[in-house]
């Protein structure tokens, strides 16, 4: 597993020992995203087009189809511009201005998660992307991001999969992010397992379970679910993370990933995404952000996604955020894509508008 970062297990350990009680809510990607709830909602319909989740029939055998799709995908063939967290870690991370910009963009792309829901409810709306297939038993693939972590829980019984509330294990729990069209209710929330730091195919399977939907905006289309692990590896390592991000004096300054994109000029905004396309080992893509519809509430970049990568969270840099003491995140991607706009041609995605500027 990839340690937090040196410079993260110092600060946090000096940090977690000193100043934090067990019980403190740890909350770090503050929470600069506007949910635009009073937003303008006009022509919601019309952006129910294609989702990018990786559906699999109950017959099918997943690790081998899930291959499959990646070597055979036609929406982005061969994949070039998809990077392993590995050769992003070696080829770009080292461009960034300075250490901290690197520990930011290296904990964004540890809070992403590898989704994996086994039930389609049969109260999704018949206008949902899934409606064909409520009731039905089968596995569908999306992406999700870690957004808040609690301190862990000792003395009460353990919620997930394993444990099922019968063993009193220490574990932890925490909010996971994705769209709504991949994990619509408690009832699919209860049959999701969340894959942490699936790096690559050597990582040992690392596991939390989803346990309940605290947060649900259907028009919007993004869900929060609670999810629990008692590993205690994992558990201790997604704890770390934010530690050392919500603790001390230090605030959240978004990072510039300008030097990531060649001939990134002044009016160039660069926007990353973290997903696991296809379900395979996470995958880093860039881009540039093309635009926003401030009456539909979405975004458009450039960076390519394929099917898996519904749910992952969009980081957008903007210079003009530079100021600010928090990073600034879109919702997830492929909320609602317009679909007559989803050209792949121009790779051209959308998203809800989530950040504010
Ligand atoms: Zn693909
Ligand atoms: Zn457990």
């Amino acid at each position: 597993m990839r340690s937090a970062g040196n410079v993260s297990i110092i600060l946090c350990r000096v940090r977690c020992n000193t100043s934090r009680s067990r019980s403190t809510l740890i909350r770090i990607f503050q929470q600069a995203h506007v949910d635009l709830e009073q937003g303008p909602l006009e022509d919601q319909e019309k952006y129910f087009g294609h989702h990018e989740c990786e559906v699999f029939s109950e017959e099918q055998q997943l690790a081998t189809e899930s291959e499959n799709r990646w070597n055979n995908c036609e929406k982005n063939r061969g994949h070039e511009n998809f990077f392993s967290v590995q050769y992003f870690r070696d080829n770009y991370l080292p461009k960034l201005q300075s250490d901290r910009d690197r520990e930011v963009i290296n904990t964004w792309i540890d809070c992403t998660v590898k989704l994996q829901v086994t039930c389609t409810s049969k109260d999704r709306p018949d206008n949902d992307p899934h409606a064909k297939d409520r009731g039905k038993i089968g596995c569908r693939y999306g992406t999700g991001f870690i957004k808040l972590v609690f301190s862990a829980v000792y003395d009460k019984p353990c919620l997930c999969a394993i444990c099922k509330g019968k063993v009193a294990e220490k574990h932890w729990g925490f909010y996971v992010r994705t769209a709504g069209h991949v994990v619509f209710n408690t009832e699919e929330a209860k049959t999701t397992q969340v894959q942490l730091n699936y790096d690559d195919d050597s990582c040992e399977p690392k596991f939390g379970y989803g346990v309940d939907v605290v947060k649900f905006q259907p028009k919007r289309d993004w869900i929060d679910m609670w999810c629990v692990t008692c590993d205690q590896e994992i558990g201790a390592w997604i704890e770390s993370i934010y530690c050392c991000w919500s603790d001390g004096d230090d605030q959240l300054k978004p990072p510039d990933l300008s030097a990531l994109l060649p001939g990134c000029g002044e009016d160039c905004i660069p926007v990353l995404i973290a997903s696991h396309p296809h379900g395979q080992p996470k995958k880093i893509t860039l881009g540039e952000f093309r635009g926003r519809d401030r009456k539909n509430c979405r975004i458009e970049y450039s960076n390519p996604t394929c099917k898996g990568s519904s749910g992952a969270a969009v980081f957008v840099s903007d210079r003009r955020t530079r100021k600010f003491t928090h990073i600034l995140w879109a919702l997830p991607v492929h909320s609602r894509v317009i679909e007559s706009r989803t050209a792949q041609k121009e790779h051209i995605n959308c998203g809800h508008d989530g950040w504010l500027i």
